[in-house]
C-alpha cells in the first residue's frame, strides 16, 4: 500500500531527511511529497508572493492525486532564507498551520521545527492538543 504525506519545507538539504523521517514515523505514511522553497514557512505565513500561491497548488496535487493524509509545514534552525529567531519561526509555523486548515483539504495538519540537533519540535498538530512543545529525537 503506497501511502503519502505532504511536507511544505525549506530547500535546505539539512531539513529534508528529518522532516521526511518524522512524517513517515509519526503520521504513519510510506512516502512524503516535498513542496520546497527557501524559507517556506515565512513565504506561506506572509502569503505575499506568487510562490505562496504555487505552494497551495502543489500541495493540492499531492493531496488529490496521492490521497495524502497529512500536511506538515516545517521551519528549521539556521535557515538562510528565513533568518529569524526560534520564537518567530514558531509564530510563522502556527500561522501557516491555520492557513492550511482554512484550505479545507480535510486532512491532518502538523507544524514542526527542525532544531539545531536535527530533531523535530512539534509546534502544533490538528489531531492533538499540544500544551507545550515536544521534542522528538
Ligand atoms: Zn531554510
Amino acid at each position: 500500500m503506497e501511502t503519502f504525506g505532504t511536507a511544505i519545507n525549506c530547500i535546505d538539504g539539512r531539513a529534508q531527511q528529518p522532516v521526511t523521517d518524522w512524517v513517515r514515523l509519526h503520521c504513519n505514511v510510506k512516502f512524503v511529497d516535498m513542496v520546497t522553497c527557501p524559507g517556506a514557512n515565512a513565504v506561506l505565513a506572509s502569503f505575499r508572493t506568487d510562490r505562496a500561491r504555487h505552494i497551495v497548488e502543489e500541495v493540492g496535487v499531492s493531496v488529490r492525486k496521492h490521497m495524502s493524509s497529512v500536511i506538515a509545514v516545517a521551519g528549521h534552525f539556521d535557515c538562510a532564507g528565513n533568518p529569524v529567531s526560534y520564537e518567530e519561526h514558531k509564530e510563522q509555523i502556527l500561522r501557516c498551520a491555520d492557513r492550511i486548515r482554512n484550505w479545507d483539504f480535510g486532512v491532518r495538519v502538523v507544524g514542526i521545527y527542525v532544531n539545531e540537533w536535527f530533531s523535530i519540535d512539534v509546534v502544533c498538530d490538528s489531531q492533538e492538543d499540544f500544551p507545550q512543545i515536544k521534542s522528538w529525537l
